[in-house]
């Protein structure tokens, strides 16, 4: 089954359950799924947890300081109230030989509640629950599995976990907008998400289907059309290093951090700095990295049409969903996570030394940009920049046309 405009919805305990089509899921037991991040758990799971002593079976940690509380922010409209400290190479102490030692020791049941949930997430929205699935999964990165449409009985155990997690109205939807002055009811919105599905389904290269969904955006807006490619200014340049800084950190100990973008500093930097790509303490010019050959392996363009395609369906871009970015910022801003992480594989290429970008380069970058996003932050100066600098659609293109060329 290929990504469809179309999804399967299904009526659980009051609850409407949209799934998409097209994406496949099932675990493979690769463990990569504990990593870069540290667990959050309920007020139940961290009594349950914490009152076994892993002393003798995991004595190679201070167990007395390996839990901590979360803060008002981090614990906002859920019920998680502790977290697991992730060891100093970013992995959860429990893994063990890419096994759970609660998992194997104690029983699937002992463990904190959203390890059970992981990859499925679900967004609740005015017109339902929207599935999708995380990217840091390895088997969600291949497309490896079973549909999620296949997967009934599970997604209605996964989605009950849910609902026991996170709060009803968590997530507000109601300053929902085109662009800056143009809000847009829900239904609207639904309307022409589903142009912009029926657009991107249908491009024939990840960058024909991004400038497809852009142009369904702009269709019943007098918006500035896209130009024929040129290079990128500087001032593209410029805020496409800001954002691979944010989510590509150079600094390791910014690798398991929330992401958080200080507008002011970029606009001060912006006139100061070159713009630079570090990876691995090297520093990259966007042509040096857009100019090294590029992999024409389809699956990474799959790779990329599911990851851009579960955004959109899962509302994980605009609004709630994302810094309450509006839809045209938002989305604009899924395409230069594209560039981005067109930037970011080819420099791991690079580093290791080979000629071309590979698959895994590619998985690996998109792993870090799931994980990356969920955590990112922006204030309301930086928000109202990138509305400004996402608003255009020739930027887009400008940018994406040298990275996939
Ligand atoms: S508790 Fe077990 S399943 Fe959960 S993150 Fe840690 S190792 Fe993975």
């Amino acid at each position: 089954m290929t990504l469809s405009s179309t999804h399967k919805t299904i009526e659980v305990e009051g609850n409407s359950l949209h799934i998409p089509e097209g994406i496949n899921y099932s675990c493979s037991g690769c463990g990569r799924c504990c990593y870069g991040v540290a667990v959050p758990m309920t007020e139940e799971d961290y009594d349950r947890v914490s009152a076994i002593d892993f002393s003798k079976d995991l004595p190679q940690f201070d167990w007395s300081k390996q839990y901590r509380k979360l803060s008002a922010k981090e614990s906002a409209n859920t019920n998680y109230t502790h977290a697991i400290k992730s060891t100093s190479d970013g992995h959860c102490p429990f893994l063990v030989n890419k096994l759970c030692h609660i998992h194997g020791k104690y029983g699937e049941e002992v463990k904190p509640l959203i390890c059970g949930l992981f990859p499925y997430s679900f967004n609740r929205t005015p017109s339902g629950i929207y599935l999708t699935v995380s990217f840091r999964s390895n088997a969600v990165l291949g497309n490896v599995g079973t549909p999620l449409t296949e997967q009934l009985d599970t997604l209605k155990e996964k989605l009950r976990v849910y609902n026991t997690v996170y709060d009803e109205g968590g997530i507000i939807w109601d300053k929902v907008k085109l662009a800056t002055d143009k809000p847009i009811s829900w239904d609207e919105y639904l309307a022409l998400e589903t142009k912009l599905l029926e657009a991107f389904v249908q491009g024939a290269t990840i960058k024909d289907k991004i400038y497809a969904g852009s142009e369904a955006l702009f269709k019943d807006l007098p918006s500035p059309k896209a130009s024929a490619a040129v290079t990128p200014n500087k001032m593209d340049k410029a805020f496409l290093a800001g954002l691979f800084a944010l989510y590509f950190p150079n600094n390791p100990k910014l690798k398991n951090k929330d992401v958080h973008f200080n507008g002011i500093k970029f606009a001060a930097e912006l006139m100061l700095k070159p713009p630079a790509f570090k990876v691995a303490n090297k520093s990259y010019l966007f042509e040096t990295l857009t100019e090294f050959p590029w992999s024409q392996d389809p699956a990474i363009d799959d790779l990329f049409t599911r990851f851009i395609y579960s955004r959109i369906f899962g509302k994980w871009y605009f609004g709630g969903g994302f810094a309450q970015l509006s839809v045209i910022a938002g989305y604009h801003h899924l395409a230069l996570l594209l560039a981005l992480a067109r930037l970011h594989a080819t420099a791991c290429a690079i580093e290791r030394g080979a000629s071309t970008v590979s698959m895994l380069d590619v998985m690996q970058t998109v792993r870090q940009l799931d994980e990356k996003i969920g955590v990112a932050v922006l204030d309301g100066y930086s928000a109202a920049l990138w509305e400004l600098i996402l608003f255009s659609p020739n930027r887009i293109h400008r940018i994406l046309d040298p990275c996939f060329n």
